[in-house]
């Protein structure tokens, strides 16, 4: 006998999704999240610019392209009917150089494949919109909001507990054994519990749960941390779009922006640094389980020897200020170092396959009884809906509920 019907691993907002959408595919099924933490979206969901995107950058086609642009539209439809607060700013894609215009062109190119609304926007129409950003021209996009993924991800919970779902806090995944007529799921306190299906949503650990059930031997999760700062309470009307750079199209990192948060304040960031920890939340932070576990891994070996070049530059930029600031002064030039405030890191949960490749795409296997998100990272939160959607399809076609 199952102490529940399904099992979702992680509460973060894949995970919480996920788990309101299977209770109201699969009423009066019994349903319980397990999360490792004290609270709901303590990781990656809270700890993120807050940016419902549109969908500019991905491939057509793709599953982030798909799932971005459906997305997109469902949590604004979500924050709708649940009171929680967006704004819908739009966003600039500021070319600040002449050699970037270029780029600029190919993103314009698939933001229209992508099916969306966007614009160009030249250098008076720039200063005319945002006064404090300078740049040779933009790409406007409208779609673009903000919003507090934690907030979204705590209302998700208690949809599902007000449909008798069940959330279990500190509550970490040690072991999961599937069997052909259930799976067994060890805790942190050694207890044991059972479940017919499981789906894991276990962001930074993804992988490590993946392989406990045959999955993710070619791939594995590295962390790299995107390190903030917060501008003064002067600072915060100095933009009201999010200005975003021209990103560079071979990594899946958007680089350095300036986001208005639902808060009243501005951010500046993430950058994209490597880190030691798949909790490495600062600089100096170094778990030696994990460090081994990459150091074995033939992936990072040559994702590193392949970025060598980039990951330096992170790691100078982190290392000073004055060079971080650099990076928002190229559209931004009025920002000085005392602008600059603390503002908590986030880590991106980030696959990369054997051959040291930086999965763009999200990936989600499955196996008889477990179903496992491998790769989920940005646009994931703005992407949840659709991603909760499809895995309770899997569900639907594979794991025999009525
Ligand atoms: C710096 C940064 C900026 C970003 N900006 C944006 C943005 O603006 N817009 C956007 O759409 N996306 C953004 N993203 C991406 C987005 O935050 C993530 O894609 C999304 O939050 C992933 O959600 P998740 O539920 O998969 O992961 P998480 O939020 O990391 O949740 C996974 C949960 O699983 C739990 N867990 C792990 N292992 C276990 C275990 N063994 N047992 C029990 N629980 C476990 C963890 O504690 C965690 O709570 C950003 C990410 C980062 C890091």
């Amino acid at each position: 006998m199952a102490d529940f019907d399904i099992v979702v691993i992680g509460g973060g907002i894949v995970g919480l999704s996920t788990a309101m959408q299977l209770s109201r595919r699969f009423p009066g099924i019994a349903i319980a999240v397990l999360e490792k933490e004290p609270v709901l979206a303590s990781h990656q969901t809270g700890r993120n610019s807050g940016v419902i995107h549109a969908g500019v950058y991905y491939e057509p086609g793709s599953m982030k392209a798909q799932f971005c642009r459906q997305g997109s539209a469902a949590t604004m439809r979500f924050c709708q009917e649940y009171d929680i607060p967006f704004e819908q700013r739009g966003k600039l894609l500021v070319a600040a150089g002449a050699d970037e215009l270029p780029r600029m062109e190919k993103l314009y190119e698939r933001a229209l494949a992508n099916g969306l609304e966007v614009r160009r926007v030249c250098q008076e129409e720039l200063t005319e919109r945002e006064p404090h950003v300078t740049g040779r021209g933009a790409l406007f996009v409208p779609q673009s909001a903000i919003v507090d993924y934690g907030k979204i991800t705590r209302r998700m919970g208690t949809i599902l507990t007000d449909a008798d779902g069940t959330i279990m806090t500190n509550a970490e995944v040690r072991g999961i054994c599937e069997q052909h007529n259930g799976v067994e799921i060890v805790l942190n306190d050694g207890i044991l519990l059972r479940a017919r299906h499981v789906v894991a949503c276990a962001g930074v650990n993804a992988d490590r749960l993946a392989r406990l059930c045959g999955l993710a031997a070619d791939l594995a999760i590295i962390p790299f941390r995107g390190e903030y700062f917060r501008l003064g309470a002067n600072r915060s009307r100095i933009v009201e779009h999010l200005i975003y750079p021209i990103p560079d199209p071979s990594l899946p990192f958007l680089g350095v922006h300036l986001t208005p948060m639902i808060g009243g304040f501005v951010t500046v960031g993430p950058n994209a640094v490597l880190a030691f920890s798949r909790n490495g939340y600062h600089f100096g932070d170094v778990n030696s389980t994990d460090l081994w576990e990459m150091a074995r891994f033939r992936g990072f070996r040559r994702m590193i020897i392949n970025n060598m070049r980039s990951g330096l530059t992170e790691i100078a930029n982190s290392l000073s200020r004055r060079r971080y600031l650099a990076l928002c002064q190229r559209y931004c030039p009025e920002l000085n170092l005392s602008d600059l405030h603390p503002h908590p890191a986030g880590i991106r949960a980030q696959a990369v396959s054997r051959e040291g490749r930086l999965l763009h795409d999200f990936l989600i296997e499955r196996t008889a009884r477990t179903i496992h998100v491998l790769n989920a990272p940005s646009p994931a939160a703005t992407s949840a809906l659709p991603i909760g959607r499809y895995i309770a399809d899997i569900a639907s076609a594979h794991f025999n509920y009525p």
